[in-house]
């Protein structure tokens, strides 16, 4: 699995404009009658980025955890800058900085920083691109809090994270923290015994595993009780790896990836527990999870949750014909009425191989879809969700952010740096190893 490298002069001509930014503004000017979840999107997002919360877009409703980092004030000169000031500095910067610096640019990210991307990709294509260029001293990455500690792990000592807007986190990767994750093991420990010992089958009781997106506590808290990390590509390979272990699978922090992967491989409905970090027991009684084979975390994704089985019934109805591919981290019941689920390069790479003109009805973050469609001209392509909704975290990378920590560079100064602590490294890299060697499904798909 790599990362595609993207320059400006390989992009494909565009007839259909992707910024998101751009659709937000003729919003707010009355230019379309399209709607958007909320236009304050169309101000600088400095307006809330020193802020508790998540600030406008999908994830704005999710509540933010005290401890999260929050982002200072950023310069008035890149406040008050316009967006061809701030193209032209970002280029000017890069150039200077030549290959002591690496761009990566997450799938979700808006276009004016994708342009600027050295890489784009998912975030565990992203951080193997940190790893494949130990030339670059500075890694630049457009995404959030938790890539940027990925490829943090997985880049060389000598190489500084950058993560542009300290305040841009990923609400679904905060709905588990650390304390909530050792307590719920002391729980379960209590339910099924010591969390080390065999039964006659040679499995202990419990194999916990961890989606990438989430903290790098988290990952190496896995990494020191046997288990493992996925991703959406993966996620069925390692909880067959996880299921050769352990009688069990504690899954988090999205129940809807867990749930979907868990069901295509014929786990029932009814041993899939889900627990929730503030009820006792996790809302469970011992005999539930006695019976148990995967305990979802009550996590899940503000962007992906938007879709519904009403908005496949409408594609449908709309575009006789219309193919529907969906991320796992949709409910259950949206994976279940598409025609296709799959991981963010999944879905990339099934329009790219679609040879006749198609009409897709994608549901994932509305950057990547109007990019894809732009890429893709002979095909129609949309957002399942009708709404302009972008990633309200991902949102948070201005241009201006990105300028600010390149002229950083430029003058000597990293700034942002995300370092994660050796004691909680060592072990996430175990997590992160474990599941390199588990090989992951080569086509993200995970539909059965
Ligand atoms: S799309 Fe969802 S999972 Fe991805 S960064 Fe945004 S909130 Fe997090």
């Amino acid at each position: 699995m790599t990362a595609t490298p993207l320059t400006l002069q390989d992009r494909p001509g565009t007839p259909i404009d992707p910024s998101v930014d751009h659709e937000i503004q003729a919003i707010v000017s009355g230019e379309t009658n399209t709607e958007t979840c909320n236009t304050d999107l169309a101000a600088g997002p400095w307006n809330f980025d020193t802020r508790p919360g998540y600030g406008p877009g999908a994830s704005m409703g999710d509540v933010i955890p005290a401890g999260s980092p929050r982002q200072g004030e950023l310069p008035l000169e890149y406040r008050e800058a316009s967006d061809a000031d701030l193209h032209a500095r970002i280029l000017a910067a890069k150039q200077t900085l030549g290959d002591r610096v690496m761009v990566l640019g997450h799938f979700y990210q808006r276009e004016e920083v994708i342009e600027h991307a050295d890489y784009v990709g998912d975030s565990f294509q992203l951080a193997g691109a940190a790893k494949e260029h130990p030339e670059a001293e500075a890694i630049v990455f457009c995404g959030v809090h938790f890539m940027a500690e990925t490829a943090d792990l997985l880049s060389t000592p000598k190489q500084a994270v950058i993560l542009p807007n300290l305040a841009a986190g990923c609400s679904m990767a905060d709905m588990a923290n650390i304390d909530q994750v050792e307590e719920c093991w002391e729980d379960l420990e209590e339910v099924y015994g010591p969390m080390d010992q065999q039964d006659a089958d040679g499995l202990v009781p419990v194999v916990p595993v961890t989606y990438m997106n989430s903290s790098a506590a988290i990952k190496g808290f896995v990494g020191r009780h046997g288990g493992i990390v996925c991703t959406s590509s993966n996620a069925r390979t390692v909880l067959e790896w996880a299921f050769a272990r352990g009688r069990r699978v504690l899954f988090f922090p999205d129940q809807h990836l867990g749930r979907n992967t868990a069901k295509a491989m014929g786990v029932p409905l009814e041993q899939m527990p889900m627990w929730n970090p503030n009820r006792a027991l996790g809302g469970n009684d011992e005999s539930t999870l006695e019976d148990a084979r995967v305990i979802l975390w009550h996590g899940f994704c503000s962007v992906h949750r938007r879709f519904t089985v009403a908005q496949i019934d409408k594609a449908r109805s709309d575009f006789p014909g219309v193919r529907v591919i969906v991320h796992p981290e949709c409910p259950m019941d949206v994976v279940d009425a598409a025609d296709e689920a799959g991981s963010t390069d999944y879905i990339r790479k099934a329009i790219a191989a679609a040879t006749e003109p198609t009409v897709f009805a994608v549901g994932t973050e509305i950057n990547l879809v109007q990019r894809l469609a732009a890429e893709y001209p002979q095909h129609t392509i949309f957002c399942l969700d009708p709404v302009v909704c972008p990633c309200s975290t991902m949102y948070r990378i201005h241009p201006g952010y990105l300028a600010w920590v390149l002229e950083g560079l430029v003058s000597g100064n990293v700034i942002n740096q995300i370092t994660v602590p050796a004691d909680v490294a060592d072990p996430a890299r175990v997590a992160l190893e474990r599941m390199l060697a588990a090989k992951p499904i080569a086509d993200g798909r995970n539909k059965s």
